[in-house]
């Protein structure tokens, strides 16, 4: 399908689209510069002096890169092209300090500035910023197990700064929830390289990706012989299609098949049993990390429903006079605004002990927090689902149509509860948690 642009040169900026069906007026007001002040307002009272600072920064750069680039985020634009622009200016990953690549973040690092960097960045396009999630979780195993090997440096450094792309290889087609159970092998060769083969799917970012972080096992279905890699996918023996997922248009999924795929030894993060280890060691940032994504999902929608609502008349009035409107908005509004003090809480604690342990909190510590964030991830992926579903019905035909992110919003809220350990499996979590207070109890 062609899009043409439409007549308002200022709006072609906000969305390109076929046929325009919100009115000039009330495109302007949804503008991302009025999304992120409505946004500011709600967060004065709640963030420090130096995240709010922080939280504007993000922005200001983000409305320059609209502008200078005329970038439209239509449905047809491609997304990874925004990639290394964020990443010069460091906001692509803000949750490690990355001395060791002399990222030169201050002290505005950690799951905090992370938090505030990818509320920003949502508002700005919400696939693009999954797309940097995926990113990193395969900065993060680098970050805490690149032993100051020149080519994990490297690799580091490119998919910090966004010159390369990354992905995260867990799921198989056959094991999905299960994945300690593993059926993709590697065997380990006379000079210490290994030998990959099997199918990953659904791997985010993968056929735009440099750099891989994957998993594989000496022993199928046994979590004992689990080993971490980082794989440079111009090797041979990386196959790379993409699997189409319609709610993510924007987004490039894969499906790859590793056959004798060589992994030299400097490549190998975690040997047998030790990537499993690794594996869990990642799904608690990686949980808190969607938890924040999905909240910022739930503060872009209820923008462009509260401008709306205030706005778009119907019965002479603003629909927001009527109580079955306003009423839904507060709801969500009171929801939303609970649960990003719940994270944010989250993440400041977290970010003290990282700080005050030297990154390694002490595993009783860290399966508390596992457990919280199992907590929040598993609140966050059902609110944000719920949240922008019915944000955008409040907009009624212009909720649903092309004309706003209100579109891209829907779709990344609708896979939440999947990606990263689906709702069953957060419960599973939970149950587990409580299971063992009660052993500790008596
Ligand atoms: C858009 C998208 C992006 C993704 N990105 C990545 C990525 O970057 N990297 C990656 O490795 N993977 C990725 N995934 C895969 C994702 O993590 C898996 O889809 C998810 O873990 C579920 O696995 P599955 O699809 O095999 O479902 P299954 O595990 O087959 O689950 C099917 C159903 O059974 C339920 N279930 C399974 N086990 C239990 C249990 N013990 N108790 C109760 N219920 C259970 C599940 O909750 C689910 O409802 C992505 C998926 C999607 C859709």
């Amino acid at each position: 399908m062609v899009r043409i642009p439409i007549k308002n040169d200022e709006l072609i900026k906000m969305s390109k689209f076929k046929v325009q069906a919100v009115n000039d007026e009330i495109l302007d007001a949804l503008k991302l510069e009025n999304r992120y002040k409505w946004l500011n307002m709600n967060l004065q009272a709640i963030l420090n002096k130096k995240q709010m600072e922080f939280l504007k920064e993000v922005e200001d750069f983000a409305l320059k890169v609209d502008k200078e680039n005329n970038f439209t985020h239509s449905m047809d634009e491609d997304v990874y092209q925004y990639m290394p622009i964020f990443g010069k200016k460091g906001y692509i990953s803000r949750g490690h300090k990355f001395d060791e690549i002399d990222m030169d973040y201050g002290d505005k690092w950690g799951l905090t500035y992370d938090m505030l960097r990818c509320l920003a960045v949502d508002f700005f396009d919400p696939q693009f910023n999954m797309s940097i999630g995926a990113t990193t979780l395969c900065i993060n195993p680098i970050a805490e197990h690149h032993d100051n090997i020149d080519v994990r440096l490297k690799a580091l450094k490119e998919l910090v700064t966004g010159q390369a792309i990354g992905c995260i290889l867990i799921t198989e087609p056959e094991r999905g929830s299960d994945a300690t159970h593993m059926l993709t092998t590697c065997v380990e060769n006379d000079d210490g390289s290994y030998s990959v083969s099997g199918t990953k799917i659904f791997n985010t970012n993968a056929p735009k990706s440099k750099y891989a972080v994957g998993y594989a096992t000496t022993i199928q279905n046994d979590w004992k012989g689990m080993c971490q890699f980082l794989i440079d996918t111009s090797w041979e023996g990386w196959n790379c299609e993409r699997a189409n997922i319609p709610w993510v248009p924007k987004l490039w999924i894969g499906k790859e098949e590793l056959k004798d795929l060589r992994v030299p030894k400097e490549y190998v993060l975690g040997g047998p049993g030790k990537g499993r280890d690794n594996l869990f060691e990642g799904l608690l940032t990686e949980r808190l990390g969607i938890a924040y994504e999905d909240v910022a999902q739930c503060w872009g929608a209820i923008a462009h429903a509260a401008i709306y609502a205030s706005m778009r008349k119907q019965f002479k009035n603003p629909v927001i006079k009527f109580q079955g409107v306003a009423f839904t908005l507060t709801d969500y509004w009171a929801k939303t605004a609970n649960l990003f003090q719940a994270i944010l809480k989250f993440a400041e604690n977290y970010d003290e002990k990282y700080i005050k342990y030297k990154g390694n909190i002490p595993n009783a510590i860290r399966q508390s927090l596992a457990i919280s964030a199992s907590q929040l991830k598993y609140n966050a992926s059902i609110l944000t689902e719920r949240c922008c579903y019915e944000m955008a019905n409040l907009m009624g035909g212009a909720g649903v149509c092309d004309n706003t992110l209100i579109h891209d919003l829907l779709g990344v809220s609708r896979i939440q509860e999947i990606v990263g350990g689906t709702r069953q499996i957060q419960q599973y979590i939970m149950t587990s948690g409580l299971m063992h207070l009660f052993k500790v109890l008596l």
